[in-house]
């Protein structure tokens, strides 16, 4: 989904473009380019700039090799509009699995990045986005970095195109490929993360290739009265912490729980809730320690990201020594298959 519950969008076709009503299939308006438009939804009738369709649903199509433009990002293909809740406009894009990847790939690793990393990192994107399809969870922004066709470009769809339909299975079935940035040394159990089951392929594994990272150890001094102001936001009553433990770390050394001791007792909460609250650009990830220096809390930490499945670092560093994605994959994802699942 692009948008939800939004008051209007803008809509611009640089390409010859149709309008479609959804539930009955007839086209409402066409032409040879759209400029941008502003489009809503009010008592059963679609405002498209001067016009007025009575209509809950209309797509937008361009040419086959166009694009359609929604608040200014260009997305490959058709977008639908819906009425949902009346009067509100609802934005979905209908692309297939191939392009999404094509539009993914670019924002999660750097596209000047070895062959056989990114051919990888496909892969991970594609199991992770059935799998999503398979489990009907809706995919949006928050889980993988997609912005339309904006991170594209030709070297990358090839690179799709190369490893086109493939997806890694376990047990004969579809699994979460979790990735991220930098584990630290050690990838972490999905199960202590986010409580899933734990399965072979995400119980974590001895990375030793993402050393070259900047985030594979780092610091960060932060003051207590600076900690106390973010974290007060949801818990009131903290003050003047003396010190903060970090608890029962994974097999990544991830922790999942952290104890701060204040002057009204000890406060628990998830160590990932910590991260978010304090900030995840300071506390780049959950695997830490801290020490009390005083008027600062220093963190000691390694790695950037949740840890779970494969490190992006270590998987280019794997295609630097000559590694193909079938053996980064195997290497961070233990016990996995690589099936076709279509031509
Ligand atoms: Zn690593």
């Amino acid at each position: 989904m692009l948008l939800k519950d939004a008051d209007a969008a803008s809509i611009a076709v640089h390409a010859p473009y149709r309008l479609v009503d959804l539930n009955r299939g007839n086209t409402l308006l066409w032409g040879d380019k759209l400029e941008e438009t502003r489009v809503s939804f009010h008592g059963g009738e679609l405002i498209f700039g001067k016009e007025r369709f009575r209509a809950a649903g209309v797509k937008v199509i361009s040419r086959r090799d166009g694009s359609v433009e929604l608040d200014g990002t260009r997305y490959r293909g058709e977008i639908s509009l819906v009425a949902r809740p009346a009067n509100r406009l609802r934005a979905v894009d209908r692309l297939n699995v191939e392009e999404y990847v094509q539009g993914v790939l670019g924002s999660e690793m750097p596209d000047y990045w070895d062959k056989e990393a990114l051919m990888a990192q496909a892969i991970c994107i594609r199991t992770y986005v059935l799998y999503r399809k398979v489990k009907r969870k809706e995919l949006n922004a928050l889980h993988l970095a997609y912005r339309g066709i904006t991170d594209e470009n030709w070297r990358l769809n090839k690179i799709v195109g190369e490893t086109r339909g493939i997806v890694m299975f376990y047990d004969d079935k579809i699994f979460p490929a979790y990735f991220h940035s930098t584990c630290g040394g050690h990838t972490e159990d999905a199960a202590h993360v986010f409580g899933d089951k734990s399965i072979a392929p995400l119980s974590g594994v001895e990375c030793g290739f993402c050393d070259r990272s900047k985030y594979y150890k780092w610091k960060a001094d932060i003051k207590k009265a600076d900690l106390e102001d973010k974290l007060r936001e949801r818990y009131p009553g903290l003050e003047r912490t003396s010190t903060i433990v970090a608890e029962n770390p994974g097999p990544g050394g991830h922790n999942s729980t952290v104890r701060i001791k204040h002057a009204g007792g000890d406060l628990k909460m998830g160590a990932n809730e910590f991260r978010l609250l304090v900030g995840p650009n300071t506390i780049f990830s959950t695997a830490f320690s801290a020490k009390d220096e005083g008027s600062v809390i220093r963190f000691t930490g390694s790695g950037w990201g949740h840890g779970v499945g494969m490190c992006q670092y270590g998987a280019q560093k794997m295609a630097e020594e000559g590694y193909q994605w079938s053996q980064i994959l195997r290497h961070y994802y233990p016990a996995v298959e690589f099936v076709k699942v279509y031509r």
